[in-house]
């Protein structure tokens, strides 16, 4: 609980910054690129504070700022500058939500391409559309053999490609943390079945276990109309180290918005919850990827898994850190993989190799 309780102390503090830094006209925002921005704060130098291009292979909300507060505790919290860009951006676009019905009377909205209806039925035709199969993985679940499940990154890239970033994930409520103790438990041969294990002292060995559960919900605006969807992601854990725990709040997060997706159907997975296709889904897949996917490392002794075919995928640094549960970076992660063909040794590499990513991509800084 003291985990998420300071990252979410730490984040309110800093947009609670941001907010007054700009009510008191402390920032001066200027936008220097459509997806680049630079923020002075009185007489020190200005910070850059950009989003990764919204390409519509990769996955958006990607911020990121020059200043040594994000450097060092970014991206899982935003610092006050990518805040205070934040809170004027959705400033600005207040205007439009609130003319947003007679745009639509008149139909003479000019950002929008195309018309309204010409935006919702592609949504709609797109969410119809059969599950590509190919980005379905499996995993080894306690007693239930191999079940199929997509990756959060993989959920929330289509949903940028289907509905064009206008959605967002909120968390509904404090995040609840589970703990007990459980005997440890140990397969014995001549007894042909699992017995409690004793430490030296002939005392029953116990371990600490938990569940995290979280409510939150998925929210899909389609053109001045909000479609809510809420679920409840869980995750449990086995010990009792921050990093466990870390994982698991990151895991039942990105749980809860999987299940949340999952109710608007077939291209989020829904499909995979009929018994008949999750036997096969992802099969094909697996014989040819799955040797040194991060999932076939959970199957000798999972630590942290969820009791649902939903579970997010283990992914670490080669310096033994896991990545954690901020969407942006297990997308960068997974990107590294995918183009390297191995995993980045550390945050630092990966941070490294992002920014060399991202200046291939956007235009030079205007900004000193
Ligand atoms: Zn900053």
């Amino acid at each position: 609980m003291q985990v998420t309780q300071d990252l979410i102390q730490a984040q309110a503090e800093r947009t609670e910054r941001a907010r007054s830094a700009i009510l008191a006209g402390k920032f001066l925002v200027t936008r220097t690129s459509p997806q680049q921005w630079t923020v002075k704060n009185g007489d020190k130098l200005p910070y850059v504070v950009s989003l990764k291009p919204s390409q519509s292979d990769s996955v958006g909300n990607d911020w990121t700022c020059t200043c040594m507060d994000f450097q060092q505790r970014g991206p899982l919290i935003l610092c006050k500058h990518i805040e205070g860009v934040r809170l004027l951006e959705a400033a600005q676009n207040q205007n439009p939500q609130l003319t947003e019905k007679e745009n639509q009377m008149n139909d003479s909205n000019p950002s929008n391409e195309g018309s309204l209806d010409d935006r919702l039925s592609r949504i709609l035709w797109e969410l119809r559309q059969p599950l590509d199969m190919s980005r379905v993985k499996r995993r080894q679940a306690p007693g239930m053999g191999s079940v199929p499940y997509l990756e959060g990154y993989d959920v929330i890239d289509r949903a940028n490609s289907i509905f064009g970033f206008t959605w967002s994930f909120d968390l509904v409520g404090e995040p609840v943390i589970v703990r007990w103790q459980k005997k440890v438990l140990i397969w014995n041969q001549q007894e042909k079945r699992k017995v409690p294990s004793l430490d030296g002292n002939g005392n029953v060995q116990v371990e600490e276990v938990g569940l995290v559960y979280i409510t939150g919900k998925v929210t899909v605006d389609l053109d001045g109309k909000l479609y809510c969807h809420a679920d409840l992601g869980r995750c449990v854990f086995t010990g009792d180290t921050p990093e466990v725990l870390d994982m698991a709040l990151a895991g039942s997060a990105t749980d809860c918005l999987k299940r949340c997706f999952r109710q608007m159907g077939e291209q989020f997975g829904n499909s995979l919850y009929d018994k008949e296709i999750a036997q096969n889904a992802g099969l094909e897949q697996n014989r040819s990827t799955g040797a040194n996917s991060p999932t076939s490392s959970r199957s000798t002794r999972p630590v942290v898994s969820t009791p649902v075919p939903t579970l997010p995928v283990v992914r670490k640094y080669g310096d033994g850190v896991s990545v954690n549960g901020n969407a942006s970076e297990q997308e960068a992660y997974d990107q590294f993989k995918e183009k390297t063909g191995k995993a980045p040794s550390s945050k630092d590499e990966l941070r490294t190799w992002l920014t060399g990513q991202r200046s291939t991509t956007t235009p030079a800084s205007v900004a000193a």
